[in-house]
């Protein structure tokens, strides 16, 4: 079996996405992309996540062509092979139908800087324009709208997740979903104080080094 490890890792996100709330019963998808293979490890299309077996999961070459799996890929396999093509700094995907970051979507909203934790994504999320679930056009409106963010809502629909493994990709979309509950929030009580521009980029700085990320234990 192919890609063995990346398709555990898919289930085993797959299940944390319905457990977090960040999706509910076959909704959002994910993917890992193996740059030594160029394959992709994608979540198959319309299946319960605690139903998700790993020989379920698909692998596809960069085209989209089914290289291993008896299922039907995920319906936005097209945004996913956009986005590794668009972005070489990403190995992985995860869409959610998130409920906070769903709702500022379907206001045609961004979120900006409310929280510094916005940084996850830089210093605001922006908006992907409507398209039809699983089209072409869905793609080219995410490919438009994420330039370097790692995270997009899209109108009316989600938000999309991209990092450079799937634990990163996940963290940001559970913490867009914290930052998309908070701006909800705070403009339901009055006029968020947004962080500056400046205070952003010393944030994203201090992003590069969080947590355990320069430890020397060598
Ligand atoms: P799939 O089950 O085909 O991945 O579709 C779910 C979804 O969220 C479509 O946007
Ligand atoms: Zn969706």
């Amino acid at each position: 079996m192919l890609m063995l490890r990346e398709r555990e890792a898919i289930v085993a996100y797959g299940l944390k996405l319905i457990r977090s709330g960040l999706t509910t019963g076959s909704g959002g998808n994910l993917s890992i992309l193996s740059r030594k293979d160029n394959l992709i490890a994608i979540s198959p299309s319309g299946i319960d996540y605690h139903e998700m077996t790993i020989a379920d999961v698909v692998i596809v070459d960069r085209a989209g062509r089914k290289v291993e799996g008896a299922l039907k890929p995920s319906s936005e396999l097209g945004f996913h092979l956009a986005l590794y093509s668009a972005r070489e700094d990403i190995t992985s995907v995860v869409h959610t139908h998130s409920v906070y970051a769903t709702t500022i979507a379907c206001l045609h909203w961004e979120i900006p800087a409310v929280h510094y934790l916005v940084a996850f994504s830089g210093d605001k999320v922006p908006l992907a324009a409507y398209a039809t679930f699983g089209s072409e056009a869905l793609a080219d409106n995410i490919i438009a709208a994420i330039g370097d963010y790692n995270a997009v809502l899209l109108a009316n629909h989600g938000l999309v997740a991209v990092g450079h493994d799937l634990d990163n990709a996940f963290n940001t979309a559970e913490e867009i979903e914290l930052v998309a509950r908070i701006y909800y929030q705070a403009k339901s009580l009055g006029d968020p104080v947004l962080v500056g521009a400046e205070e952003m980029k010393i944030v994203a700085e201090k992003f590069r080094s969080y947590g355990q990320q320069d430890q020397d234990i060598s």
